[in-house]
Formats: C-alpha cells, sequence, structure tokens
C-alpha cells in the first residue's frame, strides 16, 4: 500500500469539512486541511453568524418603536454603524479562533492556502505538496453576479458586512433567503431600501402563503418591494448609481446588492483533471455516502449543491468521516430539514410546502391562522403572524408547518422534531399549549382550511 502523509486531507475548513476532519482524527485517522481564506468558512466568517448579529442590530429599531405604548420614553436614538462591524468583526475573530483551537485539539494539520488536486491523491497547498489516501472537498460556493454592464458597481453579502459607511439608500436585486435578510437588516438600520426581484413573488420553493405574507409583512416595516423587476445597466454617477431597469426605467441610489444566488466554488481546483464528476453548475456528483466518481474523493456542503445549510453540511461532514473512518457507513438523512429565514418579521418552514403534498398526496387537509401577535395589540404595530399546517388524511400525519413571525425560527425547531418522528395532528392536537404563546397555536389548530368559493 502507498505510504500516504495522511490519512485525510480535507481542502476546506468551513463548517462541512471541519466537522469531517475533527470526527476523522477522532476515529484514528492522520488529518490534515487546508483553507484559503479564513478557517469556519461561509457560515462563521461572512454567512450565518455575522449576518443573524446585524438581524438583531437592525430589529431594536422596531423595539425601540414598540417600546413607546408600553409606557418607555426612548428619546432620541443613534446608530453608529463602524461600533457594530468593530464589533461584530472581534466576535467573528474569537469564532475563528475557536475554530483553528478545535482542530489544533483534535490533532488536525492546518495549512493556510488554497488546496488544488494534482491528482487523485495529491493536493498541491502554496509551494507545499501533501499526499492523502482519502480525500474530502468542502469548499463552499461563492456569490454571483448576473454579467450586465456595470455590474463591478455591485456588491454582494460578502462585502455588505464590511461597508465603511452605511450608504442612505440601497436597493438589494433578488428574492431569495439572503436579498430578503439583508434588505431587512439595512431597512432597520435606516436605509431606504428598495428591494427588485424578477419574478412574480419571492422567496420561490417557499408555501405560497408564506411568500404572499413576507411580502405584505415586508412592504409594511417600509421595504419597497418591487416584484417583475430586473436591471440592464448599472452606471456611476459621481458618488451615486443609477440603475436602469429593463422596462427603461431609472432609479438613482447610493449602493446596490446582488443576493441572486451562490455557485459551488470548484473553479480552478483541479477536480476536471483529475476526472471528479461535476454537474451544469460546477457541483460535486455525488452518491448516497457524499462520493464522488472518483472513489478516494468525497465532497460535503454547499460545493455539492444538494441542501445548502451548515447544519446538513455538518450532517454530511459527520457522515462521511463515520462511514470512512468509523468503520459504521452512514448516509446522510436529508429528510424533514428544517430551515429559517431571518428576514423581520422572521420566516421558518419544515417538510412539504401545500403545493408539494398536493402534488405527491392528492388531497391534503390545511390548517391555516393568521392574527395579530398580542404583543402588538398595545404597540398599534400592523404585523400579523401567519401559521399553516399540512395533514396527510390518510395517516394524520403532520407533514408541512410553516410560520412567518416571530421567533419562527426557535418555535419550528420544536414543530420538526415532532414532525420527524411522524406526529399526527391528533398527537399535536393532545398536546397542551404554552399559554399566551405564538408557538400554542401549532397545537390548537381546529378548522380545516376551505378554500372560498371562487365567482
Ligand atoms: P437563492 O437561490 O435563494 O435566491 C436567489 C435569488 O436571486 C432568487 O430570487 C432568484 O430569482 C434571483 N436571481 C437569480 N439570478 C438572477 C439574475 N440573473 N437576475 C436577477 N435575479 C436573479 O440564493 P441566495 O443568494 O439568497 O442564497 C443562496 C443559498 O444560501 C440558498 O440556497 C440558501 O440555502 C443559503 N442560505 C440560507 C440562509 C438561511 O438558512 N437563513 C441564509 C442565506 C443563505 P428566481 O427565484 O427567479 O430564480
Amino acid at each position: 500500500m502507498a505510504e500516504y502523509d495522511y490519512d485525510l486531507f480535507v481542502i476546506g475548513a468551513g463548517s462541512g469539512g471541519v466537522r469531517a476532519s475533527r470526527m476523522a482524527a477522532a476515529h484514528g485517522a492522520r488529518v490534515g486541511i487546508c483553507e484559503e481564506s479564513r478557517v469556519g468558512g461561509t457560515c462563521v466568517i461572512r454567512g450565518c453568524i455575522p449576518k443573524k448579529l446585524l438581524v438583531y442590530a437592525s430589529h431594536f429599531a422596531h423595539d425601540f418603536e414598540d417600546a413607546a405604548e408600553y409606557g418607555w420614553s426612548v428619546g432620541r436614538t443613534d446608530h453608529a454603524w463602524t461600533k457594530l462591524i468593530a464589533n461584530k468583526d472581534r466576535e467573528i475573530d474569537r469564532l475563528n479562533g475557536i475554530y483553528i483551537h478545535l482542530l489544533n485539539n483534535a490533532g488536525v494539520e492546518l495549512l493556510e492556502g488554497r488546496g488544488v488536486l494534482e491528482d487523485a491523491h495529491t493536493v498541491r497547498v502554496g509551494d507545499r505538496t501533501v499526499t492523502a489516501e482519502t480525500i474530502l472537498i468542502g469548499v463552499g460556493g461563492w456569490p454571483t453576479l448576473p454579467d450586465i454592464p456595470g455590474i463591478e458597481h455591485a456588491i454582494t453579502s460578502n462585502e455588505a458586512l464590511h461597508l465603511e459607511e452605511l450608504p442612505r439608500r440601497m436597493v438589494v436585486v433578488g428574492g431569495g433567503y439572503i436579498a430578503v435578510e439583508f434588505a431587512g437588516i439595512f431597512n432597520g438600520l435606516g436605509v431606504d431600501v428598495i428591494e427588485l426581484y424578477r419574478g412574480e413573488q419571492i422567496l420561490r420553493g417557499f408555501d405560497d402563503d408564506v411568500r404572499a405574507a413576507l411580502a405584505q409583512e415586508i412592504r409594511k416595516t417600509g421595504i419597497d418591494l418591487r416584484v417583475e423587476c430586473d436591471i440592464a445597466e448599472i452606471v456611476k454617477k459621481g458618488h451615486h448609481l443609477e440603475l436602469v431597469l429593463k422596462d427603461d426605467t431609472v432609479i438613482e441610489t447610493d449602493a446596490v446588492l446582488y443576493a441572486t444566488g451562490r455557485a459551488p466554488n470548484t473553479k480552478g481546483l483541479g477536480l476536471d483533471t483529475v476526472g471528479v464528476e461535476m454537474n451544469a453548475k460546477g457541483a460535486v456528483v455525488v452518491d448516497e455516502y457524499s462520493r464522488s466518481s472518483v472513489p478516494n474523493i468525497y465532497a460535503v456542503g454547499d460545493v455539492t449543491d444538494r441542501v445548502n445549510l451548515t447544519p446538513v453540511a455538518i450532517k454530511e461532514g459527520a457522515a462521511f468521516a463515520d462511514t470512512v473512518f468509523g468503520n459504521t457507513p452512514t448516509k446522510p438523512d436529508h429528510s424533514g430539514i428544517p430551515s429559517a429565514v431571518f428576514s423581520q418579521p422572521s420566516v421558518a418552514t419544515v417538510g412539504y410546502t401545500e403545493a408539494e403534498a398536493r402534488a405527491e398526496y392528492g388531497e391534503v387537509d390545511i390548517y391555516k391562522s393568521s392574527f395579530k401577535p398580542l404583543k402588538h395589540t398595545l404597540t398599534g404595530r400592523d404585523e400579523r403572524t401567519m401559521m399553516k399546517m399540512i395533514v396527510e388524511p390518510k395517516s394524520d400525519r403532520v407533514i408541512g408547518c410553516h410560520m412567518v413571525g416571530a421567533d419562527a425560527a426557535e418555535i419550528i425547531q420544536g414543530v420538526a422534531i415532532a414532525m420527524k418522528v411522524g406526529a399526527t395532528k391528533a398527537q399535536f392536537d393532545s398536546t397542551v399549549g404554552i399559554h399566551p404563546s405564538a408557538a400554542e397555536e401549532f397545537v390548537t389548530m381546529r378548522e380545516k382550511f376551505v378554500e372560498p368559493d371562487g365567482d
């Protein structure tokens, strides 16, 4: 047997790569990992964590307004963007340090630099060349921008987290997770935000009631959401930008943030030379055990474009380590994955949308609730919470739960456990609610929703 430098070499120290390398080391493997940017990857360095800190920052604006009718005189409020960014960066540095410690403590050797495959067992990292029996690709994804004139004046979520100053006006392009989250962040921080989405309704792929409810709620918060709009050209005019839309409308703004999707980070990685199969989007094609078309090369996380979420990458990384080094073949379970959008208000969802459920099961029972949250009976804020449940009538199993409203992620996480173990509507109903809460709606929805007769 050939003698390699490592049993496992991981390219990319993000959520999936770090989990896989630590677990493989715990199983006794000699492990190396390389990272071209900062250890922690998208989630820790330029994604979930800094984004959520900014969501908290932004939300205070609503809280200050809401406080008045509870008797508080908040007085004049000011926001110091540079202070927020400095504090956020300090926390990201701390987390980056923790990740490096975790690797060190696990005995994983960290190499700084971009890893490029030279052959199926050899990786070049800067001027070093290392060999490994097994290679794991965990390089994640990167924002994509459409090829239109002036696109070099646009920023992505990466730059949005490091702006030197807050612009007065911003246009956010896109209608997915990142677009609605960043539109909410900047709107809360006092920026005049226009969100442009090319389709009819934001959050494609989510339940239609969720999409409609969120669009309505974010408009109420002051975001100027415009649908069926697309930019043809961006023109820099002195200190501002002119966005020329396809219908020739011109919008003047100070910054334009594109959140138009992400692509697997596989360019220049040497995967094609080694013969690793990739799909049209450049994602590594893997089997149920995260194994690529080259038997000793595996891939986990966003680079495989399966379900692009941090906790999923972590589970894929763990399953890979158990399979290859733990003597326990494990397929990552991609069923019943809950997810949230940290828009304001937030969205969280698990299971089938109504449309998916009808396509799969034919008839389904729908339960819906839309209400003014108790908190806002005093504040006067015109915000509604929407909750929806989808039940498969033959088995009575709850197969979809969706929510738009405060704390949606915190609520849906628990619901997802119930659904994972196959809870029925009757079991939801027999559960005692926590009163007063929004969450209790999920155990008190009695009336099936009946579509009003059309005319
Ligand atoms: P999404 O794919 O979710 O959304 C991209 C949006 O941009 C869509 O609305 C899409 O429109 C639009 N778009 C795509 N191309 C163009 C174009 N050329 N011109 C104009 N509009 C365009 O990507 P995101 O960037 O929002 O997020 C990437 C991934 O990151 C997601 O898949 C998600 O899994 C993950 N993520 C998860 C988060 C969470 O869990 N909270 C937070 C952030 C990201 P259309 O609908 O018409 O295709």
